[in-house]
């Protein structure tokens, strides 16, 4: 391999563990209503300052064996895997779309779906900040590739509207905040990329499902968060929709 490129794909995966690294203050600081801009980062359950040393994406928790600094707490074991999966994400957008706009527009959507697919799982919510973030990568879109709007608008109306229309006959199947994310998601996919990614989305949380009532691990009449499956599928969807797309319909001679 080209050395300039293997050095592309590290300069890659650095700014991707950096930028995860700011997403991990985001995932615990935005349900908590803490502001992101101001304060330095702490410790969560010693509250000392933390210095530049300790914010090293992955080697500080290593170094550090898992531990703060200062009182030793613990530090979870998803910070520097968040970092990883940012670095991994950076390197994934890079390798598909190359030398284009299209690789910052990419890991950029990867990481607000990260944050969005974490803090749903911890709090059940997707703020709305988040989806506004999704909204303006979809309108910065509009200058980075071509798109018939009809696919983008319907891309934005299909899904919301039907999650909508189902909760009218069955009240809370779907979050609010689900249903705000797929407006924007829908506009930055088109109704071809955003079908293959709610798809993707719909059946694997069914799988996940229908494991978790076999376990009796939940209850038929319990809520389970829909948001990082729609944000998978999605993502998925943006990269490979066109591919996915062709051999699924290749299955039925279409
Ligand atoms: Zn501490």
């Amino acid at each position: 391999m080209n050395p300039i490129l293997i050095l592309c794909y590290l300069y890659c995966f650095v700014f991707g563990c950096c930028i995860a690294s700011f997403m991990n203050v985001v995932i615990y600081r935005l349900p908590r209503g803490i502001s992101i801009a101001k304060g330095r980062s702490f410790c969560a359950s010693c509250h000392h300052m933390l210095h530049a040393i300790d914010l090293i994406p992955i080697l500080s928790y290593v170094f550090l064996k898992g531990r703060c600094r200062y009182c030793h707490a613990k530090i979870s074991i998803r910070h520097p895997l968040i970092e990883l999966v940012g670095g991994l994400f950076a390197m994934l957008s890079f390798a598909h779309y190359g030398f284009s706009p299209m690789t910052p527009l990419a890991f950029s959507l990867a990481m607000v779906l990260m944050a969005i697919t974490m803090i749903d799982i911890d709090t059940m919510t997707i703020p709305d900040q988040l989806n506004i973030a999704v909204g303006v990568i979809a309108v910065v879109s509009l200058f980075v590739y071509q798109m018939p709007l009809l696919q983008r608008i319907l891309g934005a109306l299909v899904f919301s509207g039907g999650m909508i229309g189902i909760n009218l006959l069955k009240k809370d199947s779907f979050g609010g905040g689900d249903i705000k994310l797929c407006i924007p998601l829908g506009f930055l996919l088109g109704i071809m990329n955003m079908t293959v990614g709610m798809f993707l989305a719909i059946l694997v949380a069914g799988i996940y499902a229908i494991i978790l009532l076999l376990t009796h691990n939940t209850k038929l009449q319990s809520h389970m968060a829909f948001g990082p499956f729609i944000c998978g599928g999605c993502f998925i969807g943006m990269l490979y929709g066109g591919q996915l797309a062709t051999s699924y319909l290749s299955l039925f001679g279409l």
